[in-house]
């Protein structure tokens, strides 16, 4: 059966990452069909839009979508795209790799994000002159469900610990039914579980990150938490993630468009490919996801690597190494 896959590259690094994951799809043996869609800054420039309504089609249509990075208009792109494949879980797992320097070697534990609400709800207001607020919304269908999602994970995965991130001692209201809500989602699970304070958390996961398997988080705390773990791990380079709806997904590395290295073709790809592997694992290529896990494996550890894990490859060559594995 021919799968679609919808691909928009976006802004800056997602250009150069982009090619370098169809490159390895088109390598598996899949029957895939590719359809390009443009979003990000270039786009707005040219159009006034940041998404244009046949980009939302070819996701919305598409069995899955593959995303690279949005640069300024990063909000006007990929909030709605999760939005249009019915998003709610951000799946971010964080591994460190034999053979490559990580600030914490043992690291291997996957963030299950609330991908809809939270301070990401995008509801600011300027009410005086010099005073600007945000209103944060927890749902409890919301924490439910993203609850329910992270224990089944961790369950079909074979993790035997899962961890609730939350901030319920401040954020009373909000992160209270936040923590009510998957405690008595854990509750209902046969696997062990623990609750913490996200900023205690960002500790325990610099100093202790093998404690931790699965840790399900409110939005903004998923973020910023695997970010952390990017940096215990490699860099940013290294992190995919996946974009979990009911019937489709979106698969795009945690990294934006990183201006700084845009246009000079030396970003990490890994991020994107192992992205593409957890588009595989979703179509139930598992055989072919793991086989491009193990190539992006192997070249970790040989090389050829990017200047940001201290080597002087292209983008180019480390896609055409990992191919060369396949
Ligand atoms: P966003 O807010 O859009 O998620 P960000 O603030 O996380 O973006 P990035 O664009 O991801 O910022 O870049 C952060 C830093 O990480 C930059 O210095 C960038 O060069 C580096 N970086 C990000 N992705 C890669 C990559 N694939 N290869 C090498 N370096 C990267």
């Amino acid at each position: 059966m021919t799968h679609e896959i919808a691909v928009i590259p976006g802004d800056g690094i997602g250009q150069e990452v982009t090619p370098a994951a169809v490159d390895v799809l088109e390598a598996v043996d899949a029957d895939f069909d590719f359809v390009e869609g443009d979003a990000g800054d270039a786009v707005k420039e040219a159009t006034g839009e940041a998404l244009p309504a046949e980009t939302r089609e070819l996701a919305a249509d598409a069995d899955a979508t593959l995303f690279g990075a949005a640069g300024e208009t990063a909000a006007d792109v990929i909030l709605p795209l999760r939005d249009v494949v019915g998003s709610f879980a951000n799946v971010r797992p964080a591994r460190s790799y034999p053979g490559l320097d990580a600030v914490q070697p043992d690291t291997d534990l996957v963030f299950i994000r609330e991908n809809t609400e939270g301070v990401y709800a995008g509801i600011e207001a300027e009410i005086d002159d010099g005073v600007r607020t945000l209103t944060r919304v927890i749902t409890e269908d919301a924490s439910r469900e993203i609850a329910e999602f992270g224990f089944r994970y961790a369950k079909r995965n074979g993790f035997e610990n899962v961890t609730i991130a939350h901030k319920a001692n401040v954020m009373r209201e909000t992160d209270g039914l936040f923590l009510e809500a998957a405690q008595a989602v854990g509750d209902s699970f046969d696997i062990d579980y623990d609750t913490a304070l996200m900023d205690a958390l960002a500790m325990h996961l610099v100093m202790r990150p093998e404690e931790y398997d699965v840790v399900i988080c409110p939005n903004l705390a998923g973020d910023m938490l695997s970010d952390l773990a990017a940096g215990l791990v490699g860099g940013l380079g290294l992190l995919p993630s996946a974009n979990v709806g009911e019937d489709n997904a979106l698969f795009e590395p945690v990294h934006g468009s990183a201006p700084d290295i845009a246009g000079q073709g030396v970003a990490n790809p890994s991020a994107m490919i192992l992205s593409a592997a957890m588009l595989l694992d979703h179509l139930d290529y598992a055989d072919e996801a793991a086989a491009v896990r193990e190539a992006v494996e192997g070249v970790l550890a040989d090389g050829p690597r990017t200047p940001d894990l201290g080597g002087d490859a292209s983008a180019d060559d480390v896609t055409a190494a990992v191919v060369d594995r396949l």
